[in-house]
């Protein structure tokens, strides 16, 4: 079983002829909402490739609650550990999209502020039974350090969004920064070349292994003294909204199956591959047959 501690996001997205500059107003098109959030996407990433899936979140006491609740579910996501908070709306994230396809967004965490340690302790047992527990930082680092304290399997953190003074937990058995975060928990330049890559991801101490996900370029993959770039499938990418989120449950789906590191990150790599060639989150994600489809050529 796969445990997931993250953030239900509802996105409310809204095309642009341009960005607005502070004071100014445009008029957008037709909002779009879709269930976002890093948690959610990473949770719903791995049921529909397979896994046993259970979340650990936070969720208000508005409508778009039950919209979260019940996108989760119809994945087949155990929703038992998402808690409901009164007086605090659910996290949404507020995108505009311009027509070259630049966005711009505003994370509301709402209810995702609200989860704790107590929240972790509460699944404490699910956590313990988890074959592996992914993490993520749209939730308090609270949050996160008491869940890779209980988890019984592989931790697995994908330290995003980078923002500057979050702290990882101590106890990460897999780290899956990007390019950016990987800067961000450096304090260093964001890397250019994948020499940079691992000089920069032999900086990170507490991890046991590093996985550094390269968009186009694939991912390097950091454990002991050892490293191996992986390159991406070849595809033609139309939005790769979600490549990171993808790559992190499928991650998680095939170490959860006892596969090694390596042929994790590679199965990892055509579901993210996968993912690009579609366009939103959870609606790009995707199927088991489609990777094993996908692999066979
Ligand atoms: P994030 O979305 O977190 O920034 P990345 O952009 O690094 O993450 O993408 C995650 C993974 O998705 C990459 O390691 C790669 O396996 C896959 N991916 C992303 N962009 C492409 C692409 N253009 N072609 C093929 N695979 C891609």
């Amino acid at each position: 079983m796969i445990a997931v501690v993250g953030s239900l996001n509802l996105d409310l997205v809204t095309p642009v002829p341009g960005h607005p500059v502070p004071g100014e107003t445009v008029l957008g098109g037709d909002i779009a909402q879709h269930p976002g959030g890093k948690g959610a996407n990473q949770a719903v990433a791995a049921a529909r490739l397979g896994g046993d899936v259970a979340f650990v979140g936070r969720v208000g006491a508005d409508d778009a609650a039950d919209v979260m609740l019940d996108a989760v579910r119809a994945e087949g996501v155990d929703a038992t550990h998402i808690t409901r908070t009164p007086g605090v709306p659910t996290g949404r994230a507020l995108i505009a999209v311009d027509p070259a396809g630049e966005n711009t967004i505003i994370v509301s965490p709402g209810a995702n502020a609200h989860l704790g340690a107590a929240d972790c302790e509460a699944a404490a047992d699910l956590l313990r039974r988890a074959a592996v527990t992914v993490l993520q930082q749209e939730v308090p680092d609270e949050a996160n350090h008491a869940a890779a304290r209980l988890a019984g399997g592989i931790v697995l953190h994908n330290p995003a969004p980078a923002f500057a003074g979050a702290v990882p937990p101590p106890h990460v058995d897999v780290l899956v920064p990007n390019r950016t975060e990987l800067a961000a928990l450096t304090g260093t330049p964001v890397p250019e070349t994948i020499d940079d890559v691992v000089a920069s991801a032999r900086k990170l101490t507490g991890a046991g292994a590093v996985i550094v996900t390269l968009g186009g370029d694939g991912v390097l993959l950091l454990e002991g003294a050892s490293h191996l770039h992986i390159p991406a499938f070849s595809v033609r990418p139309v939005d790769t909204t979600a490549a990171g989120d993808s790559f992190c449950g499928a991650l998680a789906v095939a170490l959860a199956e006892g596969r090694t590191l390596e042929q994790a990150a590679r199965w990892a790599c055509a579901a993210a591959a996968i993912s690009t060639t579609r366009a939103g989150a959870q609606p790009s994600l995707a199927r088991r047959d489609e990777v094993e489809a996908f692999l066979a050529g």
